[in-house]
């Protein structure tokens, strides 16, 4: 009988411990791919009673649901993406019904989607995120939202530790989270913008922020998409085409999986993080952002030092404060917001991967 020699025996016992430790590792983030379904709220614009816009004698409504079907077709066929329609035949939902259908469903994203006119020629097309002035309707329906918690909801006090929709914490938590809306609609909004300004070569009418009314319903990551001008004679006729609606519904959907790609990877960094004790947190100010490129020098940021500038896309921010502690960060968010950076708000990041403040805050 051959007996293994002891240090043979210890080797073979090294490589089975970091068998099972990758093991481990590998199971827990399948696991963590196999729980998470994203569920994503595609809005046909109008319908039934309401036609939208009627330019070159075509229907908006008809478009518009059209291309949403296509989307969600095409979303439907990924295992962990959960589509679901406001509508899904010629019907006229109310607006806040569409907001609602979202809110309950606890989407990660809501897409509405659009077909614009005008009286000239315009053409192209353009993605929409809500607008400051709107973001303070939407935090009313967000606090609206959580109150119903504490009225539906059991064990609330479990699950949401601290909440309290009066207190004037947690609304702070809330427009955090508003304001983290607002970054992530930025995000898939330029995704989708850029499919269809650079793969299929329309006009490019940009990311723009707008009230738009459903927008305001909804409490999660939303955009209005406005595929193009159906007033305009050559783009009516695209976007009434069934090339045209498959086009513009691929770019739709070839963004939005990229987008729920990057939330993937930043939820399975972070479990594999937590694990490891390699955390690294940094929180910063955002102050402002745009396509300019600023030097920045304090003289630019009405005497604020060492501000980071970080390109994101075609954007770029504007970071103040750079610190690993949260009561630093909020001392920073203040003198930002003395220095006249009324809507400066505070961002996390972990081993250099944006999360939620939220995520880090209990942590810190
Ligand atoms: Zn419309």
């Amino acid at each position: 009988m051959n007996k293994l020699p002891v240090h043979k025996f210890c080797t073979t016992l090294k490589n089975v411990f970091f068998l099972v430790i990758l093991l481990s590792i590998f199971c827990s983030s399948s696991v963590i791919n196999a729980q998470k379904v994203y569920t994503i709220v595609l809005d046909a614009g109008h319908g039934g009673k309401d036609p939208g816009n009627l330019g070159n004698g075509y229907k908006e409504k008809d478009i518009a649901l059209k291309v949403a079907l296509i989307v969600g077709k095409s979303l439907s066929k990924e295992k962990d993406i959960k589509v679901i329609y406001t509508r899904k035949t010629d019907t006229y939902p109310d607006l806040w019904k569409r907001g609602e259908i979202a809110n309950t469903a606890k989407a990660d994203l809501f897409v509405s989607i659009h077909c614009d006119s005008h009286t000239s020629n315009a053409y192209g097309a353009g993605t929409f995120v809500l607008g400051l002035r709107g973001n303070k309707k939407n935090l009313e329906i967000a606090k609206r939202e959580n109150a119903s918690i504490l009225l539906y909801e059991d064990n609330y006090q479990e699950k949401y530790e601290g909440f309290d929709s009066n207190s004037a914490e947690s609304v702070i938590g809330l427009s955090l989270l508003q304001e983290e809306n607002l970054d992530k609609s930025l995000e898939i909004a330029s995704l989708i913008q850029n499919n269809f300004a650079y793969k299929l070569r329309r006009n490019n009418r940009k990311v723009k922020q707008d009230n738009f009314q459903v927008l305001r319903e909804t409490i999660m990551p939303s955009v209005l998409v406005e595929l193009g001008f159906l007033t305009n004679r050559n783009e009516g006729r695209y976007l009434n085409s069934s090339k045209g609606q498959q086009q513009m519904g691929k770019a739709i959907v070839d963004a939005i999986k990229i987008y729920i790609n990057n939330l993937k990877l930043n939820t399975v960094g972070e479990q594999i993080i937590e694990s490891s004790n390699l955390e690294v947190v940094e929180f910063k100010i955002q102050i402002a952002s745009g396509k300019n490129k600023i030097p920045t020098k304090s003289y630019n940021f009405k005497g604020l030092k060492n501000v980071q500038r970080v390109k994101v896309g075609s954007y770029y921010k504007y970071y103040y404060g750079v610190t690993s502690s949260y009561k630093n960060a909020q001392q920073a968010l203040k003198t930002a917001k003395q220095k006249g950076y009324k809507s400066a708000f505070m961002v996390a990041f972990k081993n250099g991967e944006k999360v939620a403040v939220k995520d880090v805050y209990k942590m810190n």
